[in-house]
């Protein structure tokens, strides 16, 4: 017995029969005596509707009217479940991030949660209610709706679950854990039972949509151990804690990343400062850059190649033009691109894996644009046209099909 936080994404509630399946979840729970608080995200594909449906009226929308928008998805949803759980005679009541006491800063359409004012969520525990919460949601500092960013929903739940102190903090969805690759795509993936959050981190961010890399740094920082499970198929999920057992292997997952431009500046002056004002300009704007490749100087010139996410990609071209004298054939942006990773702690030690996986792509033809590594991931950019191919291809090289 103790208190459960449980998350429901688009899928688990997809249509009526789901949300009853969510229900029946709960109400079990419940029912061994637990505190039940469920974050439930909008129903299936509602949220890419709303943002449709905000384009046919005004494809420059501003962001807090889209805050206000994309909301609803949640406060349909959240109130469909509590109604589902009424409807079995349970005590339950459905609550907006901002009754469930949500503060966010002022970023909106990726606001990040300062903090939980958790007195109306205690309360209603307190009276034995099941709470539902309308996740991906919170208010400003001005009393306006803000939501936290595709996929916000997953932190919604940790940062309820570090609030709380509770007991256990479960993300259902689709799939039945964490897998080695997409389970979707890639037929032998593999589920982990355990995780560790650095690892996870990096999964996330590298393009494993399974939790949101912000929830992963909340859990860290909280110290809140996560469990990934599925909705439909009671069986045991992946644990994501601080320490987790290796089960012999040291890479953890390949993702892949299509959410990527490359940014090609050429024929920059070869002097000092160049990339310092270059990047000084782009972090002003607030964009992100992550690999990074500049060429050895030659006839007192020199290449930059870097890439930001996509959304970033035309500011990133305005901010050079505005910044050298070039000429426009001289600042490249290619979205079709594509980056893969491979992912696990430990690597360092480990000289062979970049050139496993580095023979994996080229056993397929596949050229490689860039490449970055660290500690606990290698990726490559690719063409895009070739990213299937080839996360299967290093997937295959890490875990031969058994
Ligand atoms: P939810 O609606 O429950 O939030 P998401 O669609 O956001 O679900 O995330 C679950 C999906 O993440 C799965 O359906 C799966 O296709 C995808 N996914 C990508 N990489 C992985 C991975 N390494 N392990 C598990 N699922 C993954
Ligand atoms: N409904 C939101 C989205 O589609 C939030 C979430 O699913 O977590 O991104
Ligand atoms: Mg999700």
């Amino acid at each position: 017995m103790g208190l459960i936080v449980m998350k429901f994404g688009g899928s688990s509630v997809a249509n009526a029969e789901r949300v009853r399946n969510v229900a029946s979840i709960i109400i079990d729970s419940y029912k061994k005596g637990n505190d039940v608080v469920a974050v439930v995200s909008a129903q299936g594909d509602t949220t890419d509707d709303l943002i449709e449906k905000a384009a046919e009226i005004n494809p420059k929308a501003s962001k807090r009217e889209m805050d206000s928008l994309l909301s609803a998805g949640e406060q349909m949803s959240s109130a469909l479940l509590a109604m589902a759980i009424e409807a079995e005679g349970y005590p339950v009541v459905s609550l907006l991030g901002w009754q469930a006491g949500f503060k966010t800063d002022n970023v909106h359409g990726s606001a990040r949660i300062k903090t939980v004012q958790p007195e109306r969520l205690k309360n209603e525990i307190g009276k034995r209610n099941i709470v539902i919460v309308a996740g991906f949601q919170g208010l400003n500092s001005f009393d306006d709706i803000t939501t936290l960013g595709r996929g916000g929903s997953d932190t919604s739940a940790v940062a309820i679950a570090a609030a709380l102190h509770a007991d256990r903090c479960q993300i259902y969805t689709d799939v039945e854990g964490v897998y080695t690759a997409d389970p979707r795509k890639i037929g032998n993936a593999k589920k982990l039972a355990e995780i560790t959050y650095d690892e996870m981190l990096e999964l996330a961010t590298l393009g494993a949509q399974v939790l949101n890399n912000r929830s992963v740094e909340m859990a860290k920082k909280y110290n809140v151990e996560v469990e990934v499970l599925s909705s439909l198929k009671r069986v045991p999920g992946t644990i994501v804690k601080e320490v987790a057992k290796m089960e012999k292997m040291l890479i953890r997952g390949v993702t892949k990343d299509t959410d990527v431009a490359r940014i090609s500046v050429i024929g920059v002056p070869n002097t000092p400062g160049i990339a310092f004002k270059l990047f000084a300009k782009l972090a002003a704007k607030n964009i992100n850059v992550d690999i990074i490749l500049q060429s050895v100087g030659r006839n007192d010139t020199k290449d930059i190649t870097f890439t930001v996410a996509k959304a970033n990609g035309e500011l990133a071209v305005s901010i050079i033009k505005e910044s050298f004298d070039l000429a426009d054939e001289s600042i490249i942006c290619d979205t079709s691109v594509a980056k893969i990773s491979v992912v696990g702690a430990g690597m360092e030690t480990h000289p062979g894996t970049a050139s496993k996986m580095f023979e994996a792509l080229y056993e397929k033809d596949i050229n490689i644009q860039m490449i970055s590594t660290s500690e606990i991931k290698i990726s490559v950019l690719i063409d895009i046209e070739q990213a299937d191919k080839a996360v299967a291809a290093v997937h295959k090289a890490f875990f031969p099909e058994d």
